[in-house]
């Protein structure tokens, strides 16, 4: 049967379409590939159950069903079309962020009152074209700028998704609002908890590693009223309202142990550790005074991960949630969607973003670009589009052939591409066509160093690390777990 695989030093590792692994040494495989393994030793026994190989043309159509099912199962998520749905409520926002992705405007009275006064048309067809989607469970997303300047338009889309929900029983919805909490009071927290909103916000570490990126428009930092409404949000809300988001830039990453301290000070759960991308204020990476090489980011997330599993194993439940989620992918045969990594892309087909005109775009980065003058990414109009011309489009759907894994070139034969995904939007802002360009890509590179270190780590079984895997990935405290 296909598998895909990489040689390391002292063994082979083997990957099959359904993401099953199995590490083989170089005499066995010569033999397997020579279709001389003997079928009583434990390779090919393990390697039949595994669907690598079958033994006789008979067993060839069942096998061939099993493996099926089980891809069936991985991609599961792909059923879910589209769930998350992202709306830019504005581009104001009141802090300036150095690294800002969002490519944002700065926030006087003036803009703002000007500003605050929005396209009713245009929110209600968003909001009808959210609730034709196929998915069962939807996802709507408040970006900006900072949504909280914006807040008539927070409320009037949060009471309308709720109200129009009615109509359609089958469906559920839950809201997530992405704010800098800066301007968060209790009066919009009580409208948010009637709603059972989430908070996404961002924490960039200690006060001075937050306040060096995340500062007001006069260059003031915003850590101190960040904590002090972080914890107001949290009175309301309750505790597990609230998530945060880290930006990596040269001012934490060789401090990660201390960022996370204080995440934990900070009674967060778990860290998802993402560099920077090349977007915004920070495209081009190499020359900009906070960015580092995909190496650097790697040999201190690893120092960062190690920290984390010594944590856990000292009876602090903390999650990594990145490896924790390729963890999965590879150990388990279950779905993971995760929108901003799997094959075929997230974009359009499990996320969408909606722009307060009545715009849409496959990604935010999308739309990014088009805020930075490239529109190539619109694949509509509200207004204008019924959902089929939009979500059926050539546009999306040429987009979302040249993203599968198993078809492009360089990933087709990467013994990684079922834990892996693309990023056809970030290969068009790098590389200028949606394909890329593997052997120079830092999001591949990146990808691969990170799976090599995950699996050399279940190669080795390296009981205490697997055992901090399994009880991020069973949801237990790792005492459960440890046999
Ligand atoms: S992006 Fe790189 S690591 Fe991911 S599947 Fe493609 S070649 Fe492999």
């Amino acid at each position: 049967m296909p598998f895909a695989f990489k040689r390391y030093n002292d063994c082979i590792l083997l990957v099959n379409y359904a993401g099953e692994h199995y590490f083989i040494d170089s005499i066995e495989f010569e033999q397997l590939l020579g279709h001389t393994l003997d079928k009583d030793t434990s390779t090919f026994k393990t390697l039949k159950s595994k669907f690598f190989i079958y033994n006789d043309l008979e067993e060839l159509h069942s096998v061939i069903e099993l493996l099926a099912n089980q891809i069936r199962t991985k991609q599961q998520y792909l059923l879910n079309f589209t769930s998350l749905h992202m709306i830019e409520t504005t581009t104001l926002c009141n802090l300036r962020c150095t690294y800002c992705h969002a490519s944002t405007a700065s926030c006087d009275t003036d803009k703002y009152n000007r500003h605050n006064v929005f396209n009713k048309d245009a929110i209600d067809k968003i909001i009808e074209m959210i609730f034709q989607t196929a998915s069962k469970y939807i996802k709507i997303e408040l970006q900006g700028g900072e949504p909280l300047t914006h807040w008539g338009l927070c409320k009037y889309i949060i009471d309308k998704s709720y109200q129009k929900n009615l109509e359609h029983e089958d469906k559920s919805i839950e809201i997530i609002l992405c704010t800098n909490l800066t301007l968060m009071d209790e009066s919009k927290l009580e409208f948010l908890k009637k709603y059972k909103v989430i908070i996404s916000t961002s924490l960039d570490g200690t006060q001075e590693m937050h306040d060096a990126h995340r500062v007001t428009y006069g260059n003031k930092g915003s850590y101190n009223t960040f904590v002090q409404k972080l914890f107001l949000t949290r009175k309301v809300l309750g505790h597990n309202s609230v998530g945060a988001l880290l930006t990596v830039t040269s001012k934490n990453l060789y401090r990660l142990k201390e960022v996370i301290d204080e995440y934990i000070r900070l009674e967060f759960d778990g860290i998802f550790i993402r560099p920077l991308n090349p977007y915004g204020r920070a495209k081009d990476l190499d020359n900009i005074d906070f960015g580092y090489s995909i190496e650097e980011f790697i040999n201190e997330y690893i120092k960062a991960l190690n920290y984390i599993i010594s944590l856990n194993l000292n009876g602090k439940v903390f999650v990594d949630y990145y490896s924790s989620l390729l963890m999965r992918r590879i150990l388990t045969p279950f779905s993971t969607g995760f929108v901003d990594l799997q094959s075929p892309a997230g974009a359009g087909i499990s996320g969408v973003m909606y722009d307060f005109d009545g715009n849409v775009y496959p990604t935010d980065e999308a739309r990014m670009l088009a805020r930075m003058g490239d529109n190539n990414f619109c694949i509509g109009n509200v207004i204008k589009n019924s959902y089929s011309e939009i979500f059926y489009s050539e546009k999306l759907v040429n987009i979302t052939k040249s993203s599968i894994l198993q078809t492009m070139p360089g990933c087709h034969h990467c013994v990684f591409n079922m834990y892996c995904g693309s990023d056809p939007i970030r290969n068009y802002a790098e590389y200028k066509d949606l394909t890329g360009f593997r052997p120079d890509s830092g999001f591949c590179k990146r990808n691969m160093l990170i799976f090599d270190y995950l699996l050399d780590i279940v190669k080795k079984n390296n009981v205490d690390a697997m055992n901090v895997f399994w009880s991020w990935i069973n949801k237990k405290n790792v005492k459960e777990i440890a046999i």
